[in-house]
């Protein structure tokens, strides 16, 4: 089986190619701004000017010829819609033109999906943390369920907004962790965990307020920030562990690439004896690989290219899973 997934749900432009197992190619081009965040309609039209160009690269460097595919998924939600058009036009054309049996796949499932591929986890909890989603996702009754998650921001868009906010730039993730590395000092902010939930939009407000009145150095900030968001993430993450009897924990999304959040996953897990799974960054981060792998897994849901859709707001819990 010879496969090629589309990623496009919002800043990230990827082509993923998979032969069997084997991950051949996992290119992509990111949408970056100097001031502000994603603006839906610039993202879309930076896929329009790079698509084929990744197409070529993820091409040569598998090897491979579109002739030579046996199938082409594409990330038909959750995201923003005039980047998932682009997805779908993409890979409409080429299952036209080719005459391949086309899939569509839910984005965050497919984190999880990619994570066991290349993991050795079996029945994971997923904490995905990505810009827009934080989710807990868990296989339970016969669905991948959401356990807990944001009830406002995704944890990547709170800390992009704080470091903005700040004039550290976009994405500001990194930068807040480089800060942070200078720290030890916690200021006590405000820690929101709601039931099985979290929310980050008063922690972000107090933040602000905090840099603003000039009484804080801005690495003890991003340190406490770190610590209380993730301390928050992982309470979630371990009650789920804890409600499904689940023995792992698996990292996803864009975060998930933060060393600090991958420490306290690790500790969190070893004191509950047991194991965490952490993929590497190239597959945390948005990417056409898990894509691809979702539409291998996926492959009887083909769909008819005509039919085939965007599903901006569909749920991790929206998805029969038949595979
Ligand atoms: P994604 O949407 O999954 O591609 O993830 C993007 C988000 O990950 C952005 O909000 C980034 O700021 C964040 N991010 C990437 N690397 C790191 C890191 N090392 N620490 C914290 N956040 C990060
Ligand atoms: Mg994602």
């Amino acid at each position: 089986m010879l496969a090629l997934g589309i990623e496009s749900t919002a800043h990230t432009w990827g082509i993923g190619i998979i032969k069997d197992k084997k991950i051949l190619a996992n290119i992509k081009d990111t949408y970056t701004t100097e001031k502000g965040g994603i603006v839906p309609m610039e993202a879309a039209k930076h896929h329009e000017n790079v698509y084929k160009e990744v197409i070529e690269k993820a091409l040569t460097q598998a090897k491979i010829k579109l002739k030579d595919l046996d199938l082409i998924s594409y990330s038909c939600g959750p995201g923003l819609a005039p980047c998932l058009r682009v997805g779908l036009k993409v890979a409409k054309e080429l299952a036209k033109d080719y005459n391949k049996p086309l899939v569509p796949c839910n984005h965050c499932i497919s984190h999880l999906e990619i994570g066991k591929l290349v993991t050795d986890c079996k029945d994971p909890v997923l904490l995905y943390v990505s810009g827009a989603n934080t989710q807990v996702i868990a296989f339970e009754g016969d669905k991948y369920r959401i356990f807990g998650e944001t009830l406002d921001q995704g944890v990547g868009n709170f800390l992009d907004a704080f470091a903005r906010h700040t004039g550290l730039g976009f994405p500001g993730g990194p930068k807040l962790y480089e800060l942070s590395l200078k720290s030890k000092n916690l200021i006590e902010l405000p820690y929101v965990v709601k039931g099985m939930d979290v929310s980050v939009s008063g922690l972000l407000t107090n933040l602000k307020q905090k840099y603003d009145a000039g009484k804080y150095k801005i690495e003890d900030l991003a340190y406490s920030c770190q610590e209380t968001v993730f301390a928050m993430l992982l309470e979630v993450a371990e009650r789920a562990m804890a409600h499904c009897q689940k023995k792992e924990l698996l990292l996803g999304g864009g975060v998930a690439c933060n060393k600090r959040l991958q420490e306290m996953a690790k500790t969190m897990c070893e004191e509950r004896n047991a194991e965490c799974f952490i993929p590497p960054n190239d597959l945390l981060v948005d990417n056409g690989a898990m894509i691809c792998w979702q539409g291998v897994l996926e492959q009887k849901n083909a769909v008819n290219s005509e039919k085939a859709d965007i599903k901006p707001y569909e749920r991790t819990d929206d998805v029969v899973v038949n595979w």
